[in-house]
């Protein structure tokens, strides 16, 4: 009943675009723009040719991390409490803007990015609702050369996913109690430092895992017994989406980008499926790569996805900016 009500009201799967500035070192080397946005349309134009992409919103250079947020996430944490998973996805090259959007690396000042702000939310949310009681648990895992790793463990871990009917389970994950914004934040900033990174030549803080942030929220009426939701909030900072031959990889490096990009592709053939009308969920094909399967229960059905698909405004990474461009557009 409450998948019904959802269709009409809200698309399952959105796609927000975010242009990033330039930054100081493509300033100083004369870069110049190679996208243009369209005033009052969610609209981008790429500089110099007819080609242009329509999504559900366009943020360019001059748009504010509480901007977006309002614009397009606030509204999704609100669904949360109501019982449906939400997932938010940040995607892109190397560079591009991900975990600064998603405020992955929060470190507690700053311009927060997604996650911090949706954590404040939540809170926000919970004292309003009086009528309910909560439990809020937390966990934080990094998916990197297709292992899945527990950012939140004593001494990071190794975790595998396993399928309970249709309930995703992994065994021996962290779960942390949090009921406080600083508890969350704690958690956030204790897997983050966990994270890995490799070197390459594009970006040596470049990382080549997706990170997976989740809250869950369960809820329970004080008012009937009966009445009592569990859902899902994913916060996923993805890896870079170049191709390995852009950051000239070799030897492990390389099949850190092969193992990546089955990630990714398997995500784009899911998300693609699920924007068709009258999709049947049975031939959605989650199972092509660990990042699918482990979002399997809150990808389609009772869950809404926000993609940030995030680029660089700079002429250099033009072709990078298209590939990403066509990947959101096949998502929406
Ligand atoms: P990614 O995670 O995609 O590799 P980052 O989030 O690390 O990229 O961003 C790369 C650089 O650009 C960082 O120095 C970051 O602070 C900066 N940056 C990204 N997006 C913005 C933005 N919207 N405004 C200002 N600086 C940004
Ligand atoms: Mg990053």
């Amino acid at each position: 009943k409450r998948t019904r009500a959802l269709c009409s009201m809200t698309e399952s799967v959105q796609v927000a675009l975010r242009i990033r500035p330039l930054v100081e070192s493509e300033i100083s080397r004369g870069c110049q723009l190679s996208l243009d946005t369209v005033p009052n349309e969610p609209r981008v134009q790429v500089r110099g040719t007819d080609r242009a992409f329509t999504y559900n919103f366009v943020f360019g250079p001059e748009h504010s991390q509480l901007y977006i947020y309002d614009s397009a996430v606030k509204g999704l944490v609100a669904r949360l409490f109501k019982g449906y998973n939400i997932t938010v996805l940040a995607y892109g090259q190397t560079g591009s803007g991900k975990t600064y959007s998603m405020g992955t690396a929060y470190t507690g000042d700053g311009d927060m990015g997604v996650i911090p702000r949706a954590i404040n939310d939540i809170f926000d949310t919970v004292r309003e609702m009086a009528n309910w009681d909560f439990r809020i648990m937390v966990s934080f895992m990094e998916l990197y050369k297709e292992q899945l790793y527990d950012l939140l463990a004593t001494r990071k871990c190794a975790v595998d996913i396993r399928e309970d009917g249709k309930v995703i389970r992994i065994p021996g994950l962290t779960e942390i109690e949090v009921s406080s914004v600083d508890d969350t934040t704690r958690c956030l900033m204790q897997g983050s430092s966990c994270r890995a990174t490799g070197a390459t030549a594009m970006n040596t803080q470049s990382s080549r895992s997706h990170a997976i942030f989740t809250v869950t929220v369960h809820q329970q009426s004080r008012e009937d017994e009966n009445l009592s939701m569990t859902s899902k909030f994913h916060l996923v900072d993805l890896a870079g989406s170049e191709r390995s031959k852009k950051t000239k990889t070799c030897g492990e490096r390389f099949k850190e980008g092969v193992d990546i990009n089955r990630g990714l592709l398997a995500l784009g053939n899911v998300i693609s499926a699920l924007g068709e009308e009258g999709h049947q969920k049975s031939y959605i094909s989650y199972r092509d790569s660990k990042l699918t399967r482990l979002l399997q229960d809150s990808l389609g059905g009772n869950s809404i996805t926000l993609m940030i698909a995030c680029v660089s405004p700079a002429d250099y990474n033009l072709e990078e900016t298209l590939s990403t461009l066509r990947y959101a557009d096949r998502a929406r």
